[in-house]
């Protein structure tokens, strides 16, 4: 269960951040999420919250943008989003692969 260590990360970061900021306490940490991150984002959202606690991101709320992968055939051109790596081609079916889509980081935090 990685999502445990990547949620421990996540608030480490919202926690630095906040603490560089003077601030008291978190109330929401955004996280943008790729695609193809390979998270479980009900997952991490449990384990979000268990890797608050005890510190100023106790109770914070975990918002989640969702970023959708992007594939580009390199044989025709045609563009189109996805959700794995390997793609075939809507078009020519030739077989594409993503590019992108792997993103997870804190975009941002709300605190007092
Ligand atoms: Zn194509």
């Amino acid at each position: 269960m990685h999502e445990m260590s990547i949620a421990v990360s996540i608030v480490d970061i919202a926690v630095k951040t906040a603490q560089e900021a003077e601030a008291q306490k978190i109330n929401a940490i955004t996280v943008e999420l790729g695609a193809l991150a390979g998270v479980v984002p009900e997952a991490l959202e449990f384990c979000f919250e268990a890797a608050c606690k005890e510190t100023i991101a106790e109770g914070a709320k975990l918002e989640l943008i969702h970023l959708p992968a992007l594939a580009k055939c390199t044989s025709c051109g045609f563009e189109f989003e996805t959700d794995q790596f390997l793609n075939v081609c809507p078009e020519c079916k030739a077989q594409v692969l993503a590019a992108g889509g792997q993103e997870l980081q804190v975009k941002s935090i709300n605190v007092d």
